[in-house]
């Protein structure tokens, strides 16, 4: 592990150094607060800090306060050194935002026992910050397919409809739905229909470009949000009902064919609707594409009425899903 340390004494920097060298950290100097500050606001910064209050300029106490009001996400561990003694400068230090203090002189064995105490502070932190991190992702993903869950997607498509229309840019709003998925259930078991549908996230994720965005909306639904102008809508819809049709999904010994169908509705930067709009129009055109046969996915230009993607050779049959 690495060490700022931070002092203007020459003697104090070089004994330190040797001393945390001989305990196994690497330690990276500082000459005074500046010098630690830029250290310590640089990227891979050390995270365990041994700095000195007394120093000309910034002192160690506003180093701490800066270090502090950055409010970061994965906080250095800060140990200040200082000859004061009284408990009134104790209490400064810390309320400054120094974990800890160790008052010179002091005893080898006691800072390498305070260091320690640090390094610990410091795993503990990550561990911390890692399961937080987990949990965000199981929040905001759905288990089975590792795509955006309902309730992510569509805040992530709100704050996407607001950029672009910041941006005068064009989206396509869309939405997929598996054709006959309940079939597949019945006739070759959930796990079937499961890996079914963890395939057709990765195949409509293969379509998608950086800035794309895609979640499961519901059971066998997809919520797609696609960059692109309104006349790049036929080639899109094609690639995705295309990448969805023409290869089955291998499943044991069994190859299934799976279609889909959907609707997408673009949004230009003059439209007001908003997301219920959007998505009530996108399954409307998702339900004609239904009844008109499934394996199409329509999609509006402009404001007239919805055209579509098709297979080229009509196949296809009734019934619901
Ligand atoms: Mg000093």
């Amino acid at each position: 592990m690495r060490i700022l340390i931070g002092d203007d004494s020459l003697t104090h920097r070089v004994m330190l150094e040797a001393i945390v060298r001989r305990w196994g950290y690497e330690a990276v100097l500082a000459e005074d607060g500046q010098q630690a500050w830029e250290l310590l606001s640089a990227p891979e910064a050390p995270r365990l800090v041994l700095l000195d209050w007394e120093m000309p300029g910034l002192d160690g106490l506003e180093v701490c306060r800066r270090v502090r009001a950055r409010q970061d996400q994965d906080p250095p561990y800060i140990l200040l050194l200082t000859a004061r003694q009284e408990t009134a400068d104790i209490v400064a230090g810390l309320d400054a935002g120094a974990n800890d203090y160790i008052s010179k002189p002091f005893e080898n064995t006691e800072l390498h026992a305070r260091l320690r105490v640090g390094a610990r502070m410091l795993d503990l932190q990550r561990e911390l910050i890692s399961a937080r991190e987990a949990l965000e992702f199981q929040a905001n993903h759905d288990a089975l397919t590792g795509l955006m869950n309902r309730g992510a997607v569509m805040r992530a498509m709100e704050q996407a409809m607001q950029a672009a229309g910041q941006g005068g840019q064009t989206l396509q709003i869309g939405l997929i739905d598996v054709d006959h998925f309940k079939q597949i259930n019945d006739s070759h078991g959930h796990p079937a229909g499961d890996a079914v549908l963890q395939a057709v996230s990765r195949r409509i994720e293969s379509v998608l470009r950086a800035g794309d965005l895609v979640g499961r909306y519901g059971g066998e639904e997809f919520l797609l949000l696609v960059n692109g102008e309104v006349d790049e809508a036929p080639a899109f819809c094609e690639r995705l009902r295309g990448v969805i049709a023409d290869q089955p999904f291998v499943e044991g010994q069994v190859a299934l064919r799976v279609t889909v169908s959907g609707g997408f509705v673009p949004l230009t930067p003059s439209d007001r609707r908003g997301t219920s709009e959007l998505l009530a129009a996108a399954d409307d055109l998702l339900y004609r594409a239904k009844a008109a046969g499934r394996n199409r996915i329509f999609f509006n230009q402009a404001d007239d009425g919805a055209r579509q993607a098709a297979p080229a050779a009509g196949e296809t049959k009734r019934s619901a899903g």
